[in-house]
């Protein structure tokens, strides 16, 4: 008999089958081995028949269940009652079961206030998930982090051979800017990046190639008080279950084609959350960052004394991928 060949399942085993065939994320062949010993990287380690008998299949049926497993990490079907396999970390499965919560609860009014904020903007307030956003930010239930000693990028794109000094890299001054991510058409806030290359792919737009760019480097001595919009997975853990939806689904990262447009709905979600932060008393945000690596900041108050910049602000060579 070939040896791959597996009686089918009896009649009375299938309905416990289908209830665990998801069951093994990982197995042996899934981890690392030094020589011959396993080193056990991937998945919570269990034995089959014990992880079976907890979920309630009949001892009877362990062993026929056991031999029609197959493993989610690399397919194989090589299992018995004693076989040691991988199930989905503890942590994982927390992080999936409150992102697919949140999704359930919120997408839906997420996308109903994304139009509706689009059609009224200064009356988002209306919305019930945008009340319940400014609520959760003004009692302090969104993540908030003080920045210090944090060197950050900003740059300009050359004009010619202009020599550009600090305050002609640094923010525009009221009314001169136009809407941004996090601020009304002409407000004055600062945005720099956490890393260099970053910061350069913010302002180089569709340039390629070897470009020579304007940078200036900061350091923020200390300013508290920061909204913290980024999010690792297991940071999904600490955050409200309307910010989740908000933070998994990128709702902060929308973009649209071509820029030419002064019509930027795109923007229009993240400045109202801009207006709830600074109206509770915040400094500004910290958000990941779209085009590039690491986080992006925006400061409210560009003239923060905190706010250090290493002069003068020379020009670099970057290479702007295609
Ligand atoms: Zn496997």
């Amino acid at each position: 008999m070939d040896e791959f060949y597996k009686e089918p399942l009896s009649k009375g085993a299938v309905k416990y089958y289908e209830k665990v065939r998801d069951l093994i994320q990982y197995c042996n062949y899934d981890q690392s081995y030094d020589g011959s010993e396993v080193i056990w990287l991937w998945g919570q380690q269990a034995e089959l028949g014990e992880v079976l008998a907890d979920n309630k299949v009949p001892d009877k049926y362990i062993d026929e269940v056991a031999s029609h497993m197959s493993c989610n990490g690399c397919g194989c079907e090589d299992f018995d009652r004693y076989s040691t396999i991988g199930l989905i970390d503890l942590i994982d499965k927390e992080v999936q079961d409150k992102i697919e919560k949140a999704n359930k609860k919120y997408k839906k009014h997420i996308e109903k206030l994304l139009e509706y904020i689009n059609s009224y903007p200064s009356l988002a307030l209306n919305n019930p998930v945008a009340k319940a956003i400014h609520k959760e930010i003004s009692n302090s239930k969104v993540p908030e982090c003080t920045i210090e000693n944090v060197t950050v990028y900003r740059c300009r794109m050359p004009e010619g051979n202009k020599t550009f000094s600090f305050k002609e890299i640094h923010a525009p001054e009221v009314g001169i800017s136009n809407a941004g991510r996090y601020n009304h058409f002409g407000q004055s806030v600062l945005y720099v990046s956490s890393y260099p290359e970053t910061a350069v792919t913010e302002v180089s737009g569709e340039s390629k190639g070897d470009i020579k760019i304007w940078m200036q480097k900061y350091t923020i001595k200390k300013i508290g008080k920061i909204l913290d919009l980024t999010s690792d997975w297991e940071g999904f853990l600490k955050l409200s279950t309307i910010f989740t939806a908000i933070i998994n689904n990128r709702i902060l990262e929308q973009t649209s084609p071509g820029n030419t447009s002064t019509w930027k709905p795109e923007y229009l979600f993240t400045i109202f959350i801009s207006d709830c932060a600074k109206s509770c008393g915040y400094n500004g945000i910290k958000y990941p960052a779209i085009k590039g690596v690491g986080e992006n900041y925006v400061f409210f108050d560009p003239l923060n004394k905190e706010i250090v910049p290493a002069e003068p602000p020379p020009t670099h060579r970057f290479q702007i991928q295609s």
